[in-house]
């Protein structure tokens, strides 16, 4: 005879562990399934191996703030009835201790395993049956609920959640399968892409740029116009094929093929000013006075681009000195793609949020879920990701304990 489970929840990421465990615990009988060897790897290489579990800016009653996609509100309602105190109080049960880092970002003092075994006692605690590795070749509904052919046997369920989260880092068991089941249900999906992605330029352009890898400052950067214009305060970091760093990954989200980035490389400082005063009582090289605002191997590089810009300042015409200046807070350039898959912390797109119950995160399809990262909702850098995961997990919880 087939196993039965109240709920079957597929795949035992940040939001599958944290649904079974809660769901669990609220008295639903849970089957956790996943086809990974290891358990919850994207939570142990995450924040750098120390877990940036959630972010203490988020602000629960403006989550389009730090949150994309075709309908930014509608992780209002889960992020509003799970905060970021309520999953520290979680992490502080557990005796887990960590730190503030920049920006609101939470870390753990440690190693993102603590987080791992923390999710794994609270499975424990609601009697979470946990399959893994476990594949699950046919998911089928039928008038009583749902049949799954696994790896391990046919299962039956009334209830099925996916938490199989984005394309993101294949290498260790990112799949499109939740995708695949949304399709095969007849439920749109906005077509994924790679975001928090470092971002590549064309190799003869960048040629002047490639012997800056490794250089990094603080900039804005922006994409966009008007009312879609978004920008961010951060760190930029030059890498072999591109731009890389907090201010390209945030941005990154944002910018969509063929649109421009502009980058101020000298963020608050009158570069064109500086430069006509510095004309009237300076014999310095250009790139010794750009040293000044911007790192000298950048200076260096920078007025390469311009014979005009390799001379003394005082020896440089208006017109040469206000592009340089122009160009330096203002550079404006087309990245003719992204590092992929392979290098994208997250997976923009996904599950159409039309298609689902902000509530309960229950799809069209009746006893359908979906939840964490498959959803069309997309944070920021710095825990934003992590606090969706666990805010859907458990909305979608306790609406399976409570039907
Ligand atoms: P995941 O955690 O990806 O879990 C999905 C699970 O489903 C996996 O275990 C997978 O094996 C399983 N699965 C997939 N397909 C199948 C299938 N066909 N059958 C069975 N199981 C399947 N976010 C933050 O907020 N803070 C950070 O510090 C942070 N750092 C990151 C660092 C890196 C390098 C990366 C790649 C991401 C980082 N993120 C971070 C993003 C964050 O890890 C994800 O947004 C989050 O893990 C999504 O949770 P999820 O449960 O939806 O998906």
């Amino acid at each position: 005879a087939p196993s039965a489970f109240d709920a079957v929840v597929i795949g035992a990421g940040a939001a599958g562990l944290y649904c079974a465990a809660v769901a669990g615990q609220l008295g639903v009988k849970v089957l956790l399934v996943d086809h990974a060897d290891k358990l919850a790897e994207k939570i142990r290489i995450s924040g750098g191996g120390r877990c940036n579990f959630t972010n203490r800016d988020l602000d629960p009653r403006a989550p389009h703030k730090h949150f994309l996609g075709d309908n930014p509100n509608f992780c209002r309602s889960a992020l509003a009835r799970f905060t970021p105190a309520d999953f520290i109080a979680l992490v502080q049960k557990h005796g887990i201790p960590f730190h503030e880092k920049h920006k609101g970002q939470l870390f753990g003092d440690r190693a993102s395993e603590d987080f791992i075994r923390m999710l794994q006692d609270e499975c424990g605690a609601g009697d979470v049956a946990h399959w893994q590795p476990c594949s699950v070749r046919e998911l089928a509904a039928d008038g009583a609920g749902y049949v799954l052919q696994t790896s391990r046997g046919t299962v039956r369920a009334r209830r099925v959640v996916i938490a199989t989260g984005g394309l993101s880092i294949p290498k260790i068991g990112a799949s499109d399968f939740g995708y695949r089941i949304a399709q095969q249900f007849g439920l749109r999906v906005v077509p994924p892409r790679p975001a928090l992605v470092p971002l590549t330029f064309d190799g003869e352009a960048w040629a002047p740029f490639a012997q800056l890898a490794g250089l990094s400052l603080p900039v804005r950067i922006e994409t966009g116009e008007k009312k879609d214009r978004m920008a961010f305060d951060e760190d930029l970091l030059f890498t072999h094929r591109g731009l890389s760093g907090p201010a390209v990954l945030q941005i990154s989200s944002y910018w969509r093929e063929g649109q421009p980035l502009r980058i101020d490389l000298a963020p608050g400082v009158d570069v064109a000013g500086e430069l006509a005063r510095a004309k009237t009582r300076s014999r310095k090289l250009l790139a010794n006075e750009l040293a000044q605002w911007v790192p000298a191997r950048l200076a260096e590089a920078w007025v390469q681009q311009d014979p005009a810009w390799q001379r003394p300042v005082n020896e440089a015409g208006d017109k040469a000195l206000q592009q340089l200046a122009q160009r330096l807070s203002r550079w404006e350039l087309v990245p003719t793609g992204t590092e992929g898959y392979r290098k994208a912390e997250v997976t923009a797109g996904g599950v159409d949020t039309r298609e689902l119950s902000s509530q309960t995160l229950e799809s069209r399809q009746a006893g359908l879920y979906f939840i964490g990262e498959v959803v069309d909702v997309t944070g920021w850098l710095g825990g934003y990701n992590f606090q969706w995961a666990w805010a859907s997990a458990r909305a979608c919880a306790q609406a399976l304990a409570a039907t």
